[in-house]
């Protein structure tokens, strides 16, 4: 599928990527999230069973399965 940027003319391709949300105020890191990336511009595009199932993860999931360390750029 081509790239949805206008004017770039990459074509997603699916990887696996991380996906960082904020939930709760809390930052939240998950890791091996499918998705389609553009190689060119690094577009991501997340499919709505994909967003649906980060929802319920989110709600569901009391422990992390691990801890990443958190910095502030500024
Ligand atoms: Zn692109």
């Amino acid at each position: 599928m081509k790239c949805s940027i206008e004017g770039c003319l990459g074509e997603y391709e699916e990887r696996k990527i991380i996906h960082t949300v904020r939930h709760q105020g809390q930052v939240i890191v998950i890791d091996h999230v499918p998705a389609e990336v553009c190689p060119v511009c690094g577009d991501r595009l997340l499919n709505p069973e994909t967003v649906r199932r980060i929802e319920v993860l989110l709600q569901t999931a009391p422990h992390p399965a691990s801890k990443v360390p958190l910095y502030e750029y500024a």
